[in-house]
């Protein structure tokens, strides 16, 4: 049975005609798209912003005293305005454009360089992606301090027992993930960042995952750093956002020198851009800035109170008939959970499922996900995962679960 008032949430057959790529087919068969965790589609008004952008007023930005350098600094800096009110940030210069989430993460931890000694501590969780590893790997390597996981169990979620005795003044920084990308598990970041904050240590939240689901608020959240990609919020690649604190982006040094980030340049001594600007060197991906502000303002007129809940009945009717086949094996069973399922068939490797999937016209992801430590948690090469946007409907969940039956009768 469908639960079809959850079905009339929104006119999922208007939505869908916002995104041209959804009527192509894929092998024979209408394209059938489940790989939204990696990148979402994009509607035809931000691919019509993109073009707008190219025809009419692309210039460069901030520098130039003509007309169309003057517009496309107006719509830059609106873009900024309308990303920190979508973040809830007290400050448009909180917020800095990147060129994605392990843009953002890599200024934070290269410019804690300075700031952290060795026998500093930084915690990280066992579900992050490996852009919210390795950074601070790296940093560990150069300042000596020492990184601690906050351990995972069988369902996929965090140990917070555990977390809590591994903060001491030592503690420095925590980086955690809004949600898991691997898992879709919703991690309780409220406490996460409290306890980090009574400890003294600052929080960066990684909401690349999180972002095409919510809306976070980060003043209520009181976290010092996030970090978002517009692509795969319905936004164009290469573009990412860091949020902030001020007193943080006051604290943290440059990450990249170059123009548009000075004050001053003499061979002697240059002196630095005030914020936002000091984190922006060099010509950005201004069009695609531009365009990240599009995309948030298509995602606010849907909602995000309905697109939860549309895609939250769609992630339950998926599990209930994805569990329903023999020696299907979901990872990932935390009680809040967006709409990502992680799984494998019993005795298939996850890329001859994806295989199959891909000829029936279905795109999923196969693999590690670029979170190999929570693979190996579970002793599995990787796994399938589908993982659902607003877009998709309960007929693809039927083509999925029937396409998934097919590859076990094939492949047993
Ligand atoms: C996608 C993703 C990233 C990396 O984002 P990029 O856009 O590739 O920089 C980091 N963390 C999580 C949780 C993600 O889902």
């Amino acid at each position: 049975m469908k639960p079809l008032e959850k079905e009339n949430i929104f006119d999922i057959q208007k939505i869908r005609s916002d995104f041209p790529i959804l009527k192509r087919k894929v092998n024979g068969y209408p394209l059938v798209y489940l790989d939204n965790a990696a990148s979402s589609q994009k509607p035809q008004v931000v691919i019509d912003a993109i073009v707008d952008y190219y025809s009419n007023y692309n210039a460069n930005i901030h520098r130039g005293v003509h007309a169309l350098s003057q517009e496309a600094t107006d719509a830059y800096e609106r873009s900024r305005n309308k990303i920190q009110k979508h973040l809830n940030a007290a400050k448009p210069y909180e917020i800095i454009f990147t060129s994605g989430t392990t843009h953002s993460i890599n200024l934070v931890a290269n410019g804690f360089t300075t700031l952290l000694k060795t026998g500093d501590e930084i915690i990280v969780s066992a579900l992050e992606h490996h852009s919210n590893i390795v950074p601070w790997q790296m940093l560990c390597e150069r300042t000596g301090a020492v990184l601690k996981v906050i351990p995972m169990n069988e369902t996929g979620e965090l140990v917070l027992e555990a977390y809590e005795k591994m903060l001491s003044d030592k503690t420095k920084l925590v980086f955690c993930n809004h949600i898991s990308n691997a898992l879709g598990t919703i991690n309780p970041i409220n406490q996460i960042i409290q306890k980090a904050h009574e400890a003294g240590a600052a929080v960066l939240i990684d909401g690349a995952q999180a972002c095409a689901h919510l809306k976070p608020d980060v003043q209520v959240l009181d976290v010092d750093f996030y970090v978002a990609s517009a692509h795969k919020m319905c936004g164009p690649t290469g573009v990412g956002l860091l949020y902030g604190k001020e007193k943080w982006l006051r604290k943290l040094p440059p990450y990249q020198g170059g123009g548009e980030m000075i004050a001053e340049v003499t061979f002697e001594k240059t002196t630095y851009a005030d914020l936002p600007h000091k984190f922006e060197a060099g010509t950005p991906n201004i069009c695609g800035d531009i365009v990240f502000g599009t995309a948030i303002d298509y995602l606010n007129q849907i909602g995000f109170d309905k697109i939860a809940a549309y895609e939250n009945s769609l992630l339950e009717t998926a599990t209930r008939k994805l569990l329903e086949i023999e020696g299907l094996r979901i990872y990932g069973t935390s009680k809040q959970k967006t709409s990502v399922i992680s799984f494998n068939l019993e005795g298939i490797h996850p890329y001859d499922v994806g295989t199959i999937l891909d000829q029936l016209g279905i795109a999923v992801r196969t693999g590690h996900h670029c979170t190999q430590p929570i693979m190996d948690y579970y002793k599995i090469p990787g796994t399938v995962r589908a993982s659902f946007s607003f877009y998709n409907t309960f007929e693809e969940i039927d083509r999925l679960v029937e396409a998934v039956k097919k590859a076990k009768q094939m492949l047993q």
